[in-house]
């Protein structure tokens, strides 16, 4: 077995790996990365790319079947998914190529194997060993297998295998009611599946504030979804043509069926095969946990994206990456940290979820004092214009001195819109901000002065 030598390690090339490597690299590091493919990462290939794509073309399906309201003569829209696979498939090709570029980059060594720590300082990767100066462990995340009685006999997909099903099937069984599972609930539902979706929680989206995922619910509802929360799963039983599930819901077992289910109950750390143990990292309770700097309990060992126990989205497994490269590459100086302030979440369901910076539920937990005001898209001019009434803005300030401390849109271009929303509370800026900020007249945008200005008045009222 032959050895080589680098100054830091990258294992796994995906959003935040890639990251890591083009920082350490740009430093002046030796950089190798090391990924046993296939190469591109899951917002590319299984994540936020594919995802997004063919949420469009429910979008616009749905869209069409709202002609008439709109004074136009009604179309005949019909779902192809099998053409909106190929679509889908073309774009993620796409982009694939041009991170697979990337990662070819001779000024980095790419290694296609699997990789495995031997000790703290010193990788197999295939036929080679690898010795490195700082390692940065960046494998991403799988599917959690869940254990309910009887789902692995009746069978289940993933979101993996969601994205290739190329007939709609007749009916849908969505376990959970993450990110993950509304947004695949509504695109199915909007191309003619019958979907129920069955959630632990209390509501869907659980993690957020509840009058979000009331709001998402009843949307969903009136959509033709149906939606039951506060599950507890029992059972799953099958015919060749059907799977069961059994569930208690307010005290009462009650079973619904479909001929698929789509199991979406979370994601596990890929740590299996990496052997942490020789490498001195240590392991709590299946999860890698890091420190603000990123590191393990391995000083020169970082941990980044998905595998780590922080928020698995992609724009902050790039900040992590950028992290971690920049401690691996200056360890004696003052360790940079990663700053969750603004933390953001986007679901893009329709309407959008958008959330940034504090909760409510964050700040009474963490007993910081908050007003708050919220303002709805059904009274919002531009929105009715659009035909897009559904959610809410909704904004927490400091009562002292209206400082932003957190947003959350439900509703058209959510996505968008908290854009300002974050910029704002990156500069430290207030309610009296947003309503001394120019906005243009009609526009989606114009929507955060409303509930700035009732903070305001709160304000000016304590
Ligand atoms: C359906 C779905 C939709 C999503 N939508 C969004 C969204 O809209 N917005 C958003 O921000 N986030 C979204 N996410 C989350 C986002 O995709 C992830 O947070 C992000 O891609 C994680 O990046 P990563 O670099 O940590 O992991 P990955 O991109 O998974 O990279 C891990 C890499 O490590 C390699 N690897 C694994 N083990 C080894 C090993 N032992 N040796 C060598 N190589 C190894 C793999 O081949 C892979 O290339 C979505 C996720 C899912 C599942």
């Amino acid at each position: 077995m032959s050895e080589r030598r680098h100054d830091v390690v990258i294992i796994g090339g995906g959003s935040a790996g890639y990251a890591a490597a083009r920082t350490a690299r740009d430093a002046g590091a030796d950089v190798a990365i090391v990924d046993h493919g296939p190469l591109g990462g899951l917002c590319i290939l299984r994540g936020c790319m594919p995802t997004k794509t063919i949420l469009r073309s429910a979008e616009i399906l749905a869209l069409m079947k709202r002609a008439r309201e709109f004074g136009l003569a009604p179309v005949t829209a019909q779902a192809d998914l099998s053409a909106i696979v190929d679509r889908k498939n073309r774009l993620v090709q796409e982009f694939a190529d041009y991170r697979i570029a990337a990662l070819r980059d001779p000024r980095f060594t790419l290694y296609e194997s699997r990789a495995e720590f031997l000790s703290p300082h010193v990788i197999r990767a295939g036929e080679v060993r690898i010795r490195g100066g700082a390692f940065v462990i960046a494998t991403g995340s799988s599917a959690a297998d869940v254990w309910i009685p009887g789902l692995d006999e009746a069978g289940y997909l993933t979101s993996d295998e969601m994205l290739d099903v190329r007939r709609p099937p007749a009916s849908l069984l969505v376990l959970g009611g993450g990110l993950v599972a509304v947004e695949f609930a509504q695109f199915f539902a909007r191309i003619g599946t019958k979907v129920t979706m069955l959630q632990r929680g209390a509501t869907l989206l659980s993690d957020m504030d509840e009058d979000i995922g009331q709001a998402l619910a009843a949307v969903f509802q009136d959509e033709g979804i149906e939606v039951i929360t506060g599950v507890s799963f029992q059972r799953v039983t099958s015919t060749p043509s059907e799977k069961t599930m059994h569930f208690v819901q307010g005290g009462v077992v009650q079973t619904r069926s479909a001929e698929v289910i789509f199991q979406a109950l979370g994601r596990r750390p890929n740590l299996k095969g990496l052997n942490l143990e020789l490498a001195g990292v240590q392991v709590i309770d299946g999860r890698l946990m890091v420190g603000g700097d990123m590191r393990t309990t391995q000083p020169h060992i970082f941990a980044v994206g998905d595998v780590n126990d922080l928020t698995p989205i992609v724009h902050l497994a790039i900040q992590q990456g950028e992290t971690a490269a920049l401690n691996a590459m200056h360890p004696t100086e003052p360790a940079r940290v990663v700053d969750h302030r603004l933390d953001t979440e986007v679901v893009f369901t329709e309407p959008q979820v958008a959330v940034a910076g504090m909760s409510e539920r964050q700040c009474r937990e963490q007993s910081i004092p908050y007003l708050t005001a919220s303002y709805p898209f059904a009274d919002h001019g531009k929105a009715m214009c659009l035909g897009t009434a559904h959610g809410f803005v909704k904004l927490l300030c400091r009562p002292d001195n209206g400082v932003l401390l957190g947003a959350q849109i439900v509703g058209p271009e959510a996505g968008e819109l908290i854009h300002e929303l974050i910029a704002v509370m990156y500069f430290h800026g207030t309610a009296q901000d947003l309503l001394r900020i120019p906005h243009y007249h009609p526009t989606l945008a114009e929507i955060v002065t409303y509930p700035a200005e009732s903070i305001v008045e709160q304000m000016g009222r304590s």
